[in-house]
């Protein structure tokens, strides 16, 4: 639940301001600082003036000195502390990385949750034509970690990340209160897992497009107004000694099936590997390269092998 904001003087509701940035440079909760404007902090939003309002009646806060509150002071105040906590502690916790099972793909995990040391780590440094909330290096690599309080990563940012082969982790603190504590905060954004999640992984992608691009694009065939694929390894039909499968009634629930079957780009089968067959030499059987998986713009492998299949037929 996010506190209860006060109106400013030209009668703007605004959020309690709990954080503010301390004569050193550092962000200070409310509670670490002396009162009024002995705290000596400033707002992260305009540089000006705070005081620290640590009366009896409402809740502890900083305001403007000027009496002009900054509509968004609170929430970029919390953004600071949080990407300054998880900087200086110099390690985190980070979640399972499982191989993506939102498109129908078998779920693999790659890595278990497990806390790792921060050798190194920097704030909002621009890397190509993005900033990131702080870059840190864990393991012998660069990661991206975005601390989300109002507005999220946008698709084109998660492009440009897919673009420079680096993972990213967002820590969600969009239902958080503005009041968290230091100690508070170094929980969720260090310790925890349940707020944190991966936008990228740059190993669970490869993990995937090595497990499509070993496995067999078989092409969709209409019969009437059965969606067939010709060569089925198992098989789980015959016609004439032809092997086929019936996409809906056989390819779905099939242990084989890499990915959810789409009209343009077939099924992707693993059976023929799997079951060490050879795989048939008919037309629409393809080996797609790991290209045909991988493109900026699609989390979903299928889309981004759409978009390859399209290319392909245009080439013809
Ligand atoms: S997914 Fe299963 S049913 Fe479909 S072609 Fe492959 S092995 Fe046959
Ligand atoms: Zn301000």
């Amino acid at each position: 639940m996010k506190s209860r904001g006060l109106p400013d003087r030209a009668g703007r509701h605004v959020s309690l301001m709990r954080w503010g940035v301390a004569a050193n440079g550092e962000p200070a909760h409310i509670s670490e600082v002396r009162n009024g404007l002995k705290c000596a902090c400033t707002c992260p939003v305009c540089d000006g003036s705070l005081v620290a309002r640590q009366g009896r009646i409402k809740e502890h806060h900083f305001a403007h000195a000027s009496g002009d509150e900054c509509q968004r002071a609170a929430e970029t105040a919390l953004h600071l502390a949080a990407k300054d906590i998880l900087a200086k502690r110099k390690e985190i916790v980070l979640p399972e990385v499982a191989m993506n099972a939102s498109y129908g793909l078998p779920r693999i995990e790659i890595a278990p949750q497990q806390r790792y040391a921060i050798a190194s780590a920097v704030m909002e440094r621009k890397t190509g034509s993005i900033i990131p909330d702080v870059i840190v290096e864990v393991s012998g690599r660069r990661l991206f970690v975005e601390v989300t309080v109002t507005s999220g990563v946008d698709g084109a940012k998660l492009t440009k990340i897919r673009e420079l082969g680096l993972s990213c982790i967002e820590i969600d603190l969009s239902e958080a209160s503005y009041d968290l504590r230091r100690e508070e905060i170094e929980k969720i954004v260090v310790d925890g897992s349940t707020q944190k999640r991966w936008l990228h992984n740059v190993r669970a992608n490869e993990v995937r497009n090595k497990m499509l691009a070993e496995a067999t694009l078989l092409e969709t065939v209409y019969r009437g107004f059965a969606m067939h694929v010709d060569g089925c390894p198992i098989p789980a039909r015959r016609w004439k000694g032809k092997a086929y499968a019936n996409v809906i009634h056989d390819c779905i629930g099939c242990e084989h099936l890499l990915a959810e079957p789409s009209e343009r780009a077939g099924v992707i089968c693993d059976g023929f590997r799997a079951l060490r067959r050879p795989r048939p030499t008919l037309p629409g059987a393809l080996r797609p390269p790991p290209e045909a998986f991988e493109h900026p713009e699609e989390d979903n492998p299928i889309n981004a092998l759409n978009r390859w299949l399209a290319g392909k037929m245009r080439a013809r």
